[in-house]
């Protein structure tokens, strides 16, 4: 039988250390690998979903023994992983076992890091507690968890999208462009996944066309729409700042009607965040012709081919703010013209 093979391994099989688990709620346990391969504990524990992070799978005896579910993610623990986008599908896994009224064991291989990211996620969301919070009764159960730096910036956005995935989200986006740039560095083109990064051309949008956009100084050609900015704060490094409690992300108004000095993004009723307006940096968008397999280029007009801007996926831009942005597409102001929707009526593209 399998099961007994999987009780003659010993610890000695594994270098993760001793077993090492903790229950952090009732049925939900935070361990390393050498308890998840622990068939007696397992079964002593009445251990019935098992989740996986880690950069191999589970040995076969344990993914084959029964009463049994497992799930696997293929990660590393590294701070660039793109960790965020599997905390719905761990989300599910961790709450369809406790109701369905089993006991579900999370672990990587010490039990420290990547584990510990995907239960506070779940914590988070579950309870509606903070990341502050879900971290310290997470470490109040098991004093030794840290995710790495780059998780820590995950779970945050994961916070400020109240739990879940928003495309709309300026941080998020802003995320999934420097995980792309990583692979853009790496492969020199744009994986076919991350083809979602580019967005539509804005002057061929016949749906519901945003009343405010950017237009070649040259030609009129719209070559931007108010959402595809991306705003950043004069003088940061780069810093995005919170902007969930505006749920669209989006520049919503300009504080003057022509050309502005600086754009607003409403937060609240009273408190105005002001962004700087030096280099319109924006998401990738379909006119832009090189920039699935260039590292870095030129933008120009797709219509009079006028120089309206560059992109650079890993240097990025430093903006003259003293801000810089990577990876980055940007229009110089300049060149382009601000628009609104009773301009817009009086032009046709
Ligand atoms: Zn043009
Ligand atoms: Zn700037």
């Amino acid at each position: 039988m399998a099961t007994n093979r999987c009780d003659e391994l010993t610890r000695d099989d594994f270098d993760a250390g001793p077993s090492s688990y903790d229950e952090i709620e009732p049925n939900l346990y935070l361990g390393n690998l050498t308890a998840a391969t622990d068939v007696k504990w397992l079964k002593d524990v009445k251990i019935t979903h098992i989740l996986t992070v880690d950069s191999c799978p589970l040995p076969r005896k344990i993914q084959l023994l029964p009463d049994i579910t497992t799930k696997y993610i293929q990660i590393t623990d590294m701070p660039r992983e793109d960790f965020l986008i599997f905390f719905g599908d761990t989300y599910q896994f961790i709450d369809d076992g406790i109701k369905l009224g089993g006991r579900v064991l999370v672990h990587c291989y010490y039990g420290v890091s990547r584990s510990a990211t995907l239960v506070i996620a779940y914590l988070m969301k579950k309870h509606g507690m903070c990341l502050d919070a879900a971290f310290e009764f997470v470490k109040s159960k098991r004093r030794f968890v840290g995710p790495n730096a780059g998780f820590l910036e995950q779970l945050k956005l994961y916070e400020d999208m109240g739990c879940n995935i928003d495309c709309q989200n300026i941080q998020f986006k802003m995320y999934r462009l420097r995980i792309a740039a990583d692979k853009v560095r790496k492969a020199k083109i744009l994986p076919s996944n991350f083809a979602d990064l580019i967005k539509s051309d804005p002057a061929l949008t016949t749906v519901r066309p945003e009343p405010t956009v950017y237009r070649c100084k040259k030609c009129r050609r719209i070559v931007a729409s108010a959402s595809n900015i991306l705003p950043h704060t004069p003088h940061e490094r780069q810093i995005w700042p919170d902007v969930s409690t505006n749920k669209s992300g989006k520049l919503l108004k300009s504080k003057k009607s022509t050309l502005p000095e600086v754009l607003t993004v409403e937060n609240d009723e009273e408190n105005h965040t002001d962004f700087c307006i030096k280099t319109y940096f924006i998401e990738p968008l379909a006119w832009m012709s090189d920039i699935s397999h260039n590292i870095e280029g030129k933008l120009n007009c797709p219509k009079c081919n006028a120089k309206l801007g560059s992109f650079s996926w890993t240097s990025g831009c430093q903006c003259p703010c003293g801000t810089n942005i990577a990876p980055a597409f940007y229009l110089v102001p300049s060149k382009v013209d601000w628009s609104n929707a009773v301009q817009n009526v009086l032009v046709t593209v």
